[in-house]
């Protein structure tokens, strides 16, 4: 079993913190819950490709996190040099959310319900914070991790004006879980994902489920890194438990 006294001493300092002691976890969606990125990222390049913008499928794992909307306006100012209007913004982000549509169901990412199950026991409040607004997989929430989010509980693109990495996204669900960032833990996947969590002040767990390796993680602000949402469940209620009982002077 992996210590973590370091890796939580470090992100204490770093953040002059005295200790931090989790009664929230704050929860990324897609990438995390679920295993969704290869169809988002094909939906992505289908949308680059229709628009005429030169694109490769990878590069779309780095803007993960980022709303719709802001990752066509990267695309079309790299392609045409110019800004995309809001109504264009809209009918595009549209299109790549039907072409998601037409791909097979996703599954939840192995080891997710365990740790959702194993936050439920630790009465852990769960708060979902996702830079998605695509509702279809919103709603599944519910079946598939039932009893696991309260919809009052939900950040999505909707409820944001400054999608990831901006700070906004987990300061939101901080203050409609009423939790100081000293009481949370965050949970994501993607390089922007972690740096809008670290930027709150969370301790941020990183999880590798694309081609992101560790180390980008780590650089974006992650506490901590771990290779699989199956090793975070194993891990889970150590980590927690040493959380509680770390602190610097
Ligand atoms: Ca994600």
């Amino acid at each position: 079993m992996r210590d973590f006294t370091d890796e939580i001493t470090t992100f204490l300092k770093r953040h002059h913190y005295k200790n931090v002691t989790p009664t929230t976890a704050l929860i990324d969606m897609d990438g995390t819950l679920y295993d969704s990125m290869k169809f988002h990222t094909l939906a992505w390049k289908h949308l680059a490709d229709e628009l005429g913008i030169e694109a490769d499928r990878d590069e779309f794992y780095l803007y993960e996190g980022m709303t719709g909307e802001a990752t066509i306006d990267l695309l079309y100012m790299r392609q045409f040099g110019r800004h995309v209007t809001p109504d264009e913004a809209k009918e595009f982000y549209h299109k790549k959310t039907e072409y998601f549509k037409t791909f097979p169901d996703v599954d939840t990412m192995p080891g997710a319900k365990t740790l959702i199950e194993s936050m439920k026991k630790m009465s852990m409040k769960r708060v979902l914070v996702t830079g998605s607004g695509q509702s279809s997989l919103i709603s599944r929430i519910e079946r598939d991790f039932p009893g696991g989010f309260d919809e009052n509980l939900m950040i999505t693109s909707k409820s944001v004006t400054h999608g990831k990495p901006h700070p906004e996204p987990y300061l939101k669900a901080m203050q409609i879980a009423g939790a100081s960032p000293r009481k949370c833990i965050a949970i994501e996947n993607a390089p922007l994902g972690v740096k809008s969590a670290d930027r709150a002040g969370t301790f941020t767990i990183g999880i590798t489920t694309g081609p992101i390796p560790a180390e980008e993680l780590s650089q974006a602000g992650a506490a901590v890194v771990f290779g699989s949402m199956q090793e975070l469940a194993d891990n889970f209620p150590a980590l927690i438990l040493k959380l509680f009982n770390t602190s610097v002077e």
